[in-house]
């Protein structure tokens, strides 16, 4: 097979939705890229390119924004302006209204797939990223100046040498593992199931969160129906994978209630296994992790990708540091500043997904009793309220 040789600042190993983003975000502050995508071009099959809708929060927004996105991607999403939590069976609710917070809305809800098409259009539009699909990294070996990179590409193998190698290769990096960076593995034995769900009612953009014993469910309002995520027991969700659309709507119905309506149409169903990846060391030689590569939560939060634009916002800030000084971007320096400027968020948001996933675990009359006090106490204080929002919405 013929080889191609190529030099650049940033090398980026996967095209997800992270990859792109950093990309685009370098692009922005004239660095140079190479991105290497290996599933096949154009059918967006990646597996995070799924139905799965994305609930974007108010800091995102703004990194959207920043790097001149907004606009194509505001058109295909759907406000969150109310978001209403409940715990199942007991007393005590919380109330979040975007008029009460003073904000413009507490989020936006849109497809992944949309987010994804919008992302790739502008990577392949953007001529300091150079976009490799179907490219896959074979190999690659760390050294003083350079991180040299085997690549397979469809009828050629490329040599990619760059300052700087960015791991943004998904929750199973093949990287993190090659370069042995300890894992700490959380699994919750449950999985999430996820579908659209359409109800006899308009959601007036208001999205539900309700805190079972068996783990969160979530309504997001979107167009005209719902995005479902149901956490359930990882011996049940096989069975409602399985079961028919009228013995589904009608188990989701009597486990959410009607506080959105009758439930009366189901899309496709699929199921999540919900873990929590935590990287303590996310860089090596010239080498760093970013994305699912380097952190993932539990989407019941719907924080994943939320906290990776945040890494790649200070990640991009520190580099274009670099470049403009006519600095090194593979520095180890710049590398542990960007992993002790990102450990504080991280850990916050992972927590938080954490306690809405075990939380609710127990099932007993006093803890019961207190999570009720606690919800009630929660929606009458105004603070306490905005206080979550703003880790809800990445802007603390
Ligand atoms: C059901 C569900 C709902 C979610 N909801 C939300 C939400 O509401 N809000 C939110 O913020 N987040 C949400 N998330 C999380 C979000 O989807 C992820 O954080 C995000 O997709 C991670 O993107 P990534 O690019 O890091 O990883 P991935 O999307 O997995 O991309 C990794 C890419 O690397 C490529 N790759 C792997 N190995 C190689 C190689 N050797 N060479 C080249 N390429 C390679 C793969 O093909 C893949 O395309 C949700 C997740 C799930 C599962």
């Amino acid at each position: 097979m013929p080889e191609v040789a190529l030099k650049t600042q940033v090398a980026i190993v996967g095209g997800g939705m992270v990859g792109m983003a950093l990309a685009l975000t370098l692009a922005q502050n004239n660095i140079e890229s190479v991105l290497l995508e290996a599933s096949v071009e154009d059918d967006l099959e990646q597996e995070s390119f799924d139905d799965r809708t994305l609930v974007i929060n108010p800091a995102s927004k703004q990194f959207w924004h920043s790097i001149g996105l907004w606009s194509d991607i505001a058109k295909h999403t759907t406000e969150i302006n109310h978001v209403h939590v409940s715990n199942q069976g007991q007393f005590g609710v919380v109330h979040f209204d975007k008029d009460e917070l003073k904000v413009p809305q507490l989020g936006h809800v849109i497809a992944a797939k949309k987010l994804a098409q919008i992302l790739h259009a502008a990577v392949k539009q953007n001529k300091l990223i150079k976009h490799h699909q179907p490219a896959k990294l074979e190999s690659f070996q760390q050294n003083e100046s350079h991180v040299r990179m085997k690549v397979a590409t469809a009828g050629q193998s490329l040599q990619v040498d760059a300052s700087l190698m960015v791991a943004a290769d998904g929750v199973k990096s093949a990287i993190r593992t090659e370069l042995n960076l300890a894992t700490v593995v959380k699994s919750y034995q449950r999985q999430a199931i996820i579908c659209n769900i359409t109800t006899d009612e308009r959601h007036h953009n208001r999205a539900y969160e309700r805190l079972t014993t068996e783990g969160p469910m979530a309504l997001l309002p979107f167009k005209n129906r719902f995005g479902f995520v149901w956490s359930v027991q990882e011996e049940k969700a096989a069975s409602l994978l399985a079961a028919d659309d009228h013995e589904f709507l009608a188990l989701a119905q009597q486990r959410f209630g009607f506080r959105a309506g009758a439930m009366l149409k189901v899309g496709r169903r699929s199921a999540y296994p919900l873990f929590q990846i935590k990287v303590p060391t996310q860089y090596a030689q010239r080498v760093v992790l970013m994305g699912n590569a380097a952190h993932a939560v539990s989407p019941v939060s719907a924080q994943g990708l939320n906290l990776a634009v945040r890494g790649i916002d200070r990640l991009s800030q520190l580099l274009a540091e670099q470049n403009n000084n006519n600095n090194d971007l593979g520095s180890t320096q710049v590398l542990r500043k960007y992993q002790d400027l990102s450990n504080t968020d991280q850990d916050r948001t992972m927590n938080y997904t954490d306690d809405l996933m075990s939380w609710f675990k127990i099932d007993e009359p006093t803890v019961n009793a207190i999570r009720s006090l606690g919800l009630v106490a929660i929606n009458a204080n105004l603070a306490l309220k905005k206080m979550l929002y703003q880790t809800a919405g990445g802007l603390r």
